[in-house]
């Protein structure tokens, strides 16, 4: 696999970690954090599987912390959930994915497929009544046109959703900012939901992905992923597919007519400069 950048750290083990981070620790100082700038943007990037070239990129949030150094979201997100400190963080991040995005359009100018930002969206920021309000108003700010950004919600934020979280998310997509549905497939969704979701891409989690690392490919993996793309295309929703670790899992996914892929075979989260050379080399 082509190596852009690597693994500059690890990030901290989970479940060794939870037991000596308390939860009262973190979630206390939290605030604090992200006034002292100990939060920092990782940039993943989003490739047209046809092509090969880079689209964009999914923004994925770390916290530097002073003692216990790089904390994944995996380690805080659930606990900012619970305390509500989601939501400035989250608006933080859509800040700086928004500014970031807009940066990378100005340095590549004329493309008719300007770079776009992906922004994960927690279900507790789909509650909060000032949502579309700062996404307009950051798009606004930054000058990101709303089509270069996508908003990924989790299917199981979804199910079952009501009115309350829908009418934003419409509101939203009215803006003309994409709505992804994330980690589809993990949850039990009414497939036909995807009628009257205002989505319009498809994030396909990396379990369905696993049986393609290696040939040969498990047959079943191979029909289900065929079926969802199928689907998907008929209701006119792009298909994304997550965690691409092998270029058998690549070339899998394309025959089977995925859009785009992201994953560690085309490159791991990094800076936002990393998106910046792989660009410049496509362009080239
Ligand atoms: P996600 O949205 O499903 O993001 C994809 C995760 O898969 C990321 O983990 C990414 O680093 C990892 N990944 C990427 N490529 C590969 C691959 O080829 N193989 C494997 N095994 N993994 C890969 P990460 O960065 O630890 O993020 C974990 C989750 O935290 C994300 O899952 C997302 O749900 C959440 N998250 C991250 N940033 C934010 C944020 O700003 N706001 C909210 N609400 N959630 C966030
Ligand atoms: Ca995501
Ligand atoms: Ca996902
Ligand atoms: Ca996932």
């Amino acid at each position: 696999a082509k190596e852009h950048g690597g693994n500059r750290y690890e990030v901290a083990d989970p479940d060794s970690d939870a037991r000596a981070i308390t939860r009262h620790g973190l979630t206390n100082r939290l605030p604090e954090a992200l006034e002292r700038g100990e939060f920092f943007v990782e940039y993943q990037p989003l490739i047209g599987l046809e092509d090969g070239a880079v689209l964009g990129a999914e923004a994925l949030v770390r916290w530097g912390h002073p003692v216990h150094g790089v904390l994944g979201p995996d380690q805080f997100i659930p606990l900012a959930e619970s305390t509500g400190q989601i939501v400035p963080l989250g608006r933080w991040v859509l800040e700086q994915a928004a500014r970031q995005a807009r940066e990378w359009q100005l340095d590549h100018p004329g493309g008719s497929c300007a770079p776009r930002v992906n922004v994960n969206l927690s279900p507790i920021q789909l509650h909060h009544r000032d949502l579309v309000a700062e996404i307009a108003g950051v798009l606004e700010e930054t000058g990101l046109p709303p089509g270069a950004l996508c908003l990924e919600v989790t299917e199981s934020a979804l199910i079952g959703a009501d009115e309350d979280a829908l009418k934003p998310l419409r509101r939203i997509a009215d803006l003309g900012v994409a709505i992804a549905l994330d980690d589809f497939g993990t949850g039990y969704s009414n497939l036909s939901s995807l009628r009257w979701l205002p989505v319009s891409v498809l994030k396909l989690d990396r379990a369905f992905t696993r049986g393609m690392r290696r040939h040969p490919a498990d047959p079943v993996d191979l029909k289900i992923v065929e079926g969802i793309v199928s689907l998907a295309h008929s209701l006119d929703l792009t298909v994304t597919v997550e965690g691409v670790e092998t270029r058998t899992q690549a070339e899998h996914l394309r025959a089977l007519g995925c859009d785009h892929g992201q994953g560690w075979y085309y490159a791991r989260p990094g800076p936002p400069e990393h998106l910046h050379h792989l660009s410049l080399a496509d362009a080239g």
